[in-house]
C-alpha cells in the first residue's frame, strides 16, 4: 500500500476555512502528484463541505472519532455510518486527546474499531506512551497493552504511533527510537492478528514537519504520518506528503 499521509484538523476552522484548506490541498496535490495516499480529517460538522471540495479527487476524508453504536440515544456523538454517509473512508480512533479528555479505554477503542469496520470505514488506531512512561522505560509495555487491548480480531485498518509527549510540542523521539517502536508494534501486531492477518500500515505522529518528514518517513516500518499542526497549512502538509516515497 502507498504510505498514508493523514491530516488531523482537530477542533479548528470554520466551514469556509475548512473548505478553503481542502481546496488548497486538492490544487497543490494535483500539481505535485506524489506517491502517497492523502487523507484529511476535519471536524465532523465540516465534513460535507470538505467532501464537496474533494469529491472526484484522489484525496480521502475521514472522521476524528466515532461512537461504538451504529445509532441511538448518544447526545453529541457521531456514529460510524454517519461518517460513511458523508463519504468518509477513514476514522481516527483512540487519539491521545480523546483518551485523556474523554477517558477512552482500550476496550472502548476496540468497540469503536469494530463499529467503524462494520460501517465500511478504515480505522486509524492511535497508540503511544506519555513522557513519564518513556522515562520509566515503560514505552513498549504501554504501547503493547494498547495494541492487545484495542486491536480487534480481523483488524483491517492502520495504526498510528504517537508518543503523547511529541504531540504539538515540536519534540520528536530519535530516529532510532521511532524505528525501534515501529518494529515492536509490527511484531506485536503479528502476534495479535496472527500470521495470516492483514499487515496494517504503522504511521508515525508527533510534531512531523516538512523539515523532519523525509527522515521519519524513510525509517523501517514507518508507513506514513499522522499530522496535527502542520496539516493546517496546505503547503506544509503537501511538503510532508512529497517526502513519502511509494
Ligand atoms: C496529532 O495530534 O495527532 C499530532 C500528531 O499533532 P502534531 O502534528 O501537531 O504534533
Amino acid at each position: 500500500m502507498a504510505p498514508l499521509i493523514a491530516g488531523n484538523w482537530k477542533m479548528h476552522g470554520s466551514l469556509a476555512s475548512a473548505a478553503a484548506l481542502a481546496g488548497a490541498v486538492r490544487a497543490g496535490w494535483q500539481a505535485r502528484q506524489g506517491a502517497a495516499e492523502l487523507l484529511v480529517c476535519p471536524a465532523a460538522i465540516h465534513l460535507p463541505a470538505v467532501a464537496a471540495v474533494l469529491a472526484g479527487s484522489p484525496i480521502a476524508w475521514g472522521g476524528q472519532d466515532c461512537h461504538a453504536a451504529p445509532q441511538g440515544a448518544h447526545t453529541g456523538d457521531i456514529a460510524a455510518p454517519m461518517l460513511a454517509d458523508c463519504g468518509a473512508r477513514y476514522v481516527i480512533l483512540g487519539h491521545s486527546e480523546r483518551r485523556a479528555e474523554h477517558g477512552e479505554s482500550d476496550v472502548a477503542v476496540r468497540a469503536k474499531a469494530m463499529a467503524a469496520a462494520a460501517a465500511g470505514l478504515r480505522p486509524i488506531l492511535c497508540v503511544g506512551e506519555n513522557e513519564a512512561e518513556r522515562n520509566a522505560g515503560q514505552a513498549e509495555a504501554r504501547v503493547g497493552a494498547q495494541l492487545r487491548g484495542g486491536v480487534p480480531a480481523g483488524f483491517a485498518g492502520d495504526i498510528a504511533y504517537e508518543p503523547v509527549w511529541a504531540i504539538g510540542t515540536g519534540r520528536t523521539p530519535t530516529e532510532a527510537e521511532v524505528a525501534a517502536m515501529h518494529g515492536f508494534i509490527r511484531a506485536t501486531l503479528r502476534d495479535v492478528l496472527g500470521a495470516g492477518g492483514a499487515a496494517p500500515r504503522i504511521l508515525y505522529g508527533g510534531s512531523v514537519k516538512p523539515g523532519n518528514a523525509a527522515a521519519l518517513l524513510g525509517l523501517a516500518e514507518v508507513g506514513g504520518a499522522l499530522i496535527g499542526g502542520a496539516s493546517l497549512k496546505a503547503e506544509d502538509f503537501l511538503a510532508i506528503a512529497m517526502a513519502a516515497r511509494g
